[in-house]
């Protein structure tokens, strides 16, 4: 979908987003943490709210979180207070859900995010802050209009960072939760899984004519859990907004949900039903306290960001930019790429692995039902099969029915490649077996053959296709190319 705001107009979204953290087990108890277990099997009187059960804060999701805010560029509080916010919801089983108010862990900083494809350019959003929470459980809404409750995620750590207004278009949104993403997984904070709710976010959008000074109403729109939900959800969200002041109607300030299957924004509540959530410091937790020292351990544990590895791969190889930000988008991939690659590749050649793993290696995988950990297992036999491709040991076609021949199957990716890699054979490179499929290809064409001796170079291609056709696709199509051309030029 590609999308322009109307002209005379201008968009502007902050984000929340909540990132679940990877630790084994949850915030304020030792349940583990694992998704997609049998329902209410992770749970115990902490995490279910029983009476007189007692939180204690789990040492891991504070570092994780003082991690995420110093990739970020954000000061980390020395001290930060947890807070109850009250309300009612059948999957908050205290009452009250655990968060940071007044005094989150974090504060400030930025989200770099590059330059899109769309020709957009790199933007700095700054953040409001950072803070510590617990998700709440999920309600499952079963048939005959019933709805249980699993309370499996209650529970769970999260971070919530808050933006501010700082992006004007759909696909800033978009990217910039793809740099998250990417941000979240190379710290290894969290599996930055969208499908399985583990990056969720909320887009504030509001609308202005350009030149206004001040900020339009906004509306919220929640639970974003996909980068086209969210680029989606605001370019229709930022037509709707306009389309209403345009015929002289207000905005009124609401939270939207997103409907996928229409296409369309709907209003949830207004600001006049908004919760009075009583906020009170949790007695039962006592004030955070974080070390200087313990924040420069973290700080100095800190891997190469998204950002950095894209600069270097950029700068260094001369990566281009789109395709360095695809790489890096996978942290684990972009790394064993690397590791694939050896100490000193060319640039040539790091350039075609990385086209051949985003490229043809990422739509294998997309087509088949393989997990991409079996891509990052595999990876050193898939550098092997890009270089017998690239040193033309392999036609493309040869390579393409390599591929799919290898993904296809149900043994592990590194077992079915190698036996791919042995079935597929090699290329016809010796100048004896081309010089005769193409002697045989050009007899029986004697009219092409003809106007491709009197000059007409476009020929060469239909040649090389039917020579590749009567070798099985096998044919080294770049020596077949050079005797075409002797062979006009003789
Ligand atoms: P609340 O406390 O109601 O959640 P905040 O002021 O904390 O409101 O803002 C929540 C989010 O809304 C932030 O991400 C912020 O950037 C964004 N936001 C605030 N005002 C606007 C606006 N006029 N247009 C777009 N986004 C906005
Ligand atoms: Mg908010
Ligand atoms: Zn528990």
């Amino acid at each position: 979908m590609s999308f322009a705001i109307p002209e005379g107009w201008q968009a502007v979204i902050g984000l929340e987003v909540h990132v679940q953290l990877n630790t084994a087990t949850k915030i304020f108890c030792a349940c583990p943490t694992t998704f997609g277990a049998a329902a209410n099997t992770q749970v115990c009187p902490v995490c279910l709210g029983l009476p007189g059960a007692l939180p204690v804060l789990n040492r891991e999701v504070v570092d994780k979180a003082i991690l995420l805010g110093l990739a970020c560029g954000s000061a980390i509080s020395e001290r930060s207070v947890f807070a109850r916010k009250n309300y009612f919801y059948p999957d908050l089983p205290k009452g009250y859900q655990i968060t940071q108010a007044d005094a989150p862990i974090c504060v400030g900083g930025h989200i770099d995010v590059p330059a899109g494809d769309d020709g957009g350019a790199a933007v700095r959003l700054d953040l409001v802050r950072m803070h510590l929470e617990e998700d709440a459980g999920k309600s499952v809404h079963a048939d005959a209009g019933r709805s249980l409750v699993d309370l499996n995620r209650a529970g769970v750590p999260l971070v919530e960072i808050v933006s501010e207004p700082g992006l004007t278009s759909p696909e800033q949104a978009a990217a910039c939760l793809a740099e998250l993403r990417a941000l979240v997984r190379t710290l290894g904070v969290s599996d930055g899984n969208l499908e399985q709710g583990s990056l969720r976010c909320d887009a504030n959008i509001s609308v202005r004519r350009l030149g206004d000074e001040h900020l339009g109403t906004r509306c919220e729109i929640k639970n974003l859990n996909s980068f086209r939900s969210v680029r989606d959800a605001a370019a229709h969200e930022i037509v709707r907004q306009i389309t209403c002041l345009q015929a002289g109607e207000a905005i009124i300030q609401q939270t939207r949900l997103w409907d996928t299957e229409a296409g369309r924004t709907r209003a949830m509540r207004s600001k006049e039903d908004a919760h009075d959530y009583r906020y009170f410091p949790d007695p039962d937790l006592p004030e955070l306290h974080v070390e200087p020292a313990r924040v420069a351990r973290l700080r100095a544990s800190l891997p190469e960001l998204p950002a950095a590895r894209r600069a270097r791969l950029h700068d260094v190889w001369g990566i281009p930019a789109h395709l360095a930000a695809s790489l890096s988008a996978e942290p684990e991939r972009a790394a064993a790429w690397e590791a694939a690659l050896g100490p000193s590749p060319t640039p040539e050649r790091a350039v075609s692995f990385a086209h051949f793993l985003v490229g043809r290696v990422a739509g294998a995988l997309n087509r088949s039902d393989r997990d991409s950990a079996e891509v990052l297992a595999a990876m050193p036999l898939i550098a092997e099969v890009h270089d017998r491709w690239r040193d033309g040991r392999l036609s493309n076609k040869m390579l393409a029915d390599l591929l799919s021949a290898a993904f296809d199957t149900s043994a592990p990716l590194a077992i079915s490649l190698r036996d791919a890699m042995d079935a597929a054979g090699t290329v016809v490179d010796d100048d004896d077996g081309l010089r005769r499929a193409l002697d045989d290809a050009l007899a029986a064409h004697p009219a092409q053959a003809q106007a491709l001796r009197s000059g007409e170079t476009k020929l060469i291609g239909f040649f090389v296709g039917q020579v590749m056709q009567a070798l099985a696709g096998k044919a080294d199509a770049r020596r077949l190319t050079e005797l075409l051309r002797a062979h006009v030029d003789s």
